[in-house]
């Protein structure tokens, strides 16, 4: 876990390694199942209430607290933000871009090409 600038949160949240977030991401359909099962329909609108307040959800809470020392909540829908999408930092302010291959950046307006983290070997 390392916390990154989610653009459509407009804040630093956390961002999770794969290993993290396909923990989390199969808690998160472990509780939906079983909110699906006890309450019926989730309504996706109130996904993000739900996550918070329904027992349902306490391990996969529970395990997010643990790993990003901070409650599970988010302002973009987006609960387990990967480090993958949005780990590539803009060489110019140090926000993230919004995407691997950004030529620009939202923050300070950088254009450019960012260097893959971790370029191919190409064989
Ligand atoms: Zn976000
Ligand atoms: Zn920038």
């Amino acid at each position: 876990m390392r916390l990154v600038h989610c653009f459509r949160c407009g804040c630093e949240v956390p961002g999770f390694d794969p290993a993290e977030e396909s923990e989390l991401r199969a808690l998160w359909r472990i509780a939906c199942t079983r909110y699906r099962e006890c309450e019926g329909d989730l309504n996706m609108w109130e996904i993000g209430k739900t996550a918070r307040l329904s027992t349902h959800f306490a391990d996969v809470r529970a395990r997010y607290f643990a790993i990003a020392g901070q409650d599970m909540q988010t302002r973009c829908m987006e609960f387990f933000h990967s480090l993958e999408a949005l780990g590539v930092l803009c060489p110019s302010c140090g926000k993230a871009l919004r995407t691997k291959r950004a030529k620009i950046c939202f923050s300070c307006g950088w254009k450019g090409i960012v260097q893959a983290e971790h370029p191919s070997t190409g064989q």
